[in-house]
This record gives structure tokens, sequence and C-alpha cells, in this order.
């Protein structure tokens, strides 16, 4: 098959402030759509309840550089002071699978993805108001007081960038957030799919 013939998979990137409850999201996204999640590389410490490998792969700051300096990232950015980035080979291999892709990162590394794949579906979570997402940055009580304001304030860079974003969507109840972005990925998969046809039918 040519490659204009054979389908590659779609990328699906999905951002959103700290607390806004994107993880959750993509948690309930995969449990119906076919989507493969990219499992991110990180140097911020292993936090209660996470597995290494599933969660991030952990790695020492020297480990990160040496996969940026070998070409095996395919977009990284610092966040607080902390490495993380998407390995290149996994997402390519389920691309070129045909395979749809999640990934969950914020916006520099999106805007990132964006330059070098112009076709990827770049969706950004709203919160409902910045003091809902204090609320909740407290209530799941993994951060203290002084990284709770950290997160505010990169919160604040991060929704000035959401309207470069191709949707939006507002995680007011999350039930609703979660068909919503559903709706979005279905809704591009099934005129992605349309568009292949399209273009490789017979005339
Ligand atoms: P957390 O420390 O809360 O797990 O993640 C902090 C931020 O880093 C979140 O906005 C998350 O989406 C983002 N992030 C996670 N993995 C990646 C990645 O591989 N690349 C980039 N650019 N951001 C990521």
């Amino acid at each position: 098959m040519s490659d204009s013939k054979s389908k590659k998979g779609i990328l699906f990137v999905i951002s959103g402030p700290s607390g806004t409850g994107k993880g959750t999201v993509c948690e309930e996204l995969l449990k119906t759509e076919e989507l493969f999640l990219s499992v991110s590389a990180t140097t911020r410490e292993k936090r209660k309840g996470e597995t290494d490998g599933v969660t991030y792969n952990y790695l020492y700051r020297e480990e990160f550089e040496a996969l940026i300096d070998a070409g095996e990232m395919l977009e990284y950015a610092v966040y607080n002071g902390n490495y993380y980035g998407t390995p290149k080979r996994n997402v390519e291999k389920m691309l070129d699978a045909g395979k749809n892709v999640l990934l969950e990162i914020e916006p520099q590394g999106a805007l990132n993805i964006k330059g070098q794949f112009p076709e990827a579906v770049l969706i950004f979570i709203l919160p409902p108001s910045m003091a809902e997402l204090r609320e909740r940055l407290r209530g799941r009580g993994r951060e203290n007081e002084e990284q709770i304001e950290e997160r505010l304030r990169a919160a604040h860079w991060e929704i000035e960038q959401a309207p470069k974003y191709s949707y939006l969507v507002i995680n007011d109840a999350l039930d609703e957030c979660v068909s919503e972005v559903a709706g979005i990925i279905r809704g591009v998969t099934e005129k992605r799919g349309l568009i292949h046809k399209l273009l490789t039918e017979q005339n």
C-alpha cells in the first residue's frame, strides 16, 4: 500500500491546568474510546498511588537529558522545575499502525506537537472558575499551599494559550465534560475516515 493509501492514526492532545480534572477525563475516555495513551517521562518525584511505567516513566535529570540529546523525545517541557516529555518511538509506532493516540500534556508541549503534526487535534479543558480550580487543587491534598500557588500561576499562562486549541471544553460536571470530549473524538475520527475514503476512492 502506498503512503497516501495507508491510514494513519489520529493524534489527540488534551491539556488543561493542573486541578482541572483532565487526568480523570482521560481515564474515563480510555474506558470507552479506542485510544492508546502515551506514557510520558518525567523527572518529578513519584507521588503516592502512582506506578512507574504506568503513570509516568520516572527518570533522573541526566537520563532525561540523554533522551533529549539522542532525539528520542517527540516534545518536552519544563513545568515547575521538572522535565516532562513524550517518548517518540511508541507514539510513531501506534500512529503508523493506524491507532489513535492520546497525549495528556501541558501547552508548551501541545503547541510544539501542533507544529510538528498540523493534523493533530488539540483539546483544552477549562475550569469553570479560578476559585473552583483553587478549591480542587486544595481538595486533592497533593500539594502544599506554595505549590498550589505555583500551579495557579502556571494555570494563568496555560489558559492564555487555550484559544490556540481546536476545541475548548469546560469541566463543570465531569460526565458532561467526558461525553463532550468523547463526541469530539468520535466526530473527528469519523470525518477523518471519510476524508481518507474520499481520497482513495477509485474514480
Ligand atoms: P503532574 O505533575 O500534575 O503529573 O503534571 C504536570 C503537568 O505536566 C500537567 O499539565 C501534565 O499534563 C503535563 N505533562 C505530563 N506529561 C507531559 C509530557 O509528556 N509533556 C508535556 N509537555 N507535559 C506533560
